[in-house]
């Protein structure tokens, strides 16, 4: 198939879907992969039809995160998605490569292979594509972002002096390829303290505040640390399927109720 025919597809492809996120960050670490992950299930859990997609080759977490066991199906150039969940198809780009295989792809075959990924899954109409994209300002954002038009970048960050700093750059990226950012969401805000309830600041304070001022963009929402989070989503337990009431998850369902 030659280029000018896979764009077409993959415009064909996005034309069914009616809002489609790219999920950034960055640095890595600041829980990108968390916020991507939950905040399609906290909208395919309100209803919504959604997609989710990670197109990161070095650091394929989605596929952990969400317990996505089987390898994908492939009828006839169609890759047909997992159903995970009522309402959430998944696929994984790191599902086609041999698990605990480095995968040293120089930027050209990145990008054919996030154009095929873009056009070949059958997703059939969704309301929301949240794709998962490695962190900083490499290839895949790049490619994504010149790739999908109507396209809106979603920046997770900490509210840490030196991740804002990097968000910083990501936002920057972002307004030279003139997107229209959908807003910044702030990871790790704070801990809720087990004795006495009060907001213990980890990470420092007003960080993604700070961002959405000098960038004249939305703070979407502020997710607190919980340390439960991190055993879950290492069994494959999202914080909207298994940690149902928690605070964590009620930020999850005030950020969907801001997109
Ligand atoms: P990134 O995609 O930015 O590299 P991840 O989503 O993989 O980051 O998160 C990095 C680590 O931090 C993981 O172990 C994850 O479980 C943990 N983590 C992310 N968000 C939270 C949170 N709100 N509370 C506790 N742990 C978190």
């Amino acid at each position: 198939r030659n280029l000018a025919e896979t764009m077409k597809k993959v415009r064909e492809n996005m034309s069914h879907i009616k809002h489609k996120i790219l999920v950034m960050s960055g640095k890595g670490g600041v829980g990108k992969s968390t916020v991507a992950v939950n905040l399609a299930v906290a909208l395919a859990d309100e209803g919504f039809k959604t997609g989710l997609i990670d197109i990161d080759l070095h650091g394929p977490n989605v596929a952990k995160m969400v317990g996505l066991n089987k390898k994908p199906v492939v009828v006839e150039d169609q890759i047909i998605p997992q159903e995970l969940l009522p309402n959430l198809k998944v696929v994984s780009l790191a599902s086609f490569v041999e698990e605990d295989t480095p995968v040293i792809w120089r930027g050209p075959m990145k990008t054919s292979a996030i154009y095929q990924f873009l056009g070949d899954v059958a997703w059939g109409e969704l309301d929301f594509l949240i794709i998962d994209a490695p962190p900083g300002t490499g290839d895949e954002p790049l490619t994504i972002l010149q790739t999908v038009p109507d396209i809106r970048p979603l920046v997770v960050t900490t509210p840490q002096e030196v991740s804002v700093l990097d968000v910083g750059r990501a936002l920057k990226f972002v307004e030279s390829m003139k997107k229209k950012l959908l807003g910044i969401v702030e990871n790790m805000s704070y801990m809720v303290c087990p004795h006495c309830g009060g907001k213990i600041e980890l990470f420092g304070k007003g960080g993604g505040e700070k961002l959405a001022k000098e960038f004249s963009a939305t703070l979407l929402g502020q997710i607190p640390f919980d340390p439960k989070v991190v055993s879950n989503s290492d069994r494959g337990e999202t914080i909207i399927t298994h940690m149902r009431g928690s605070i964590v998850e009620k930020s999850f369902r005030d950020l969907v109720k801001k997109i």
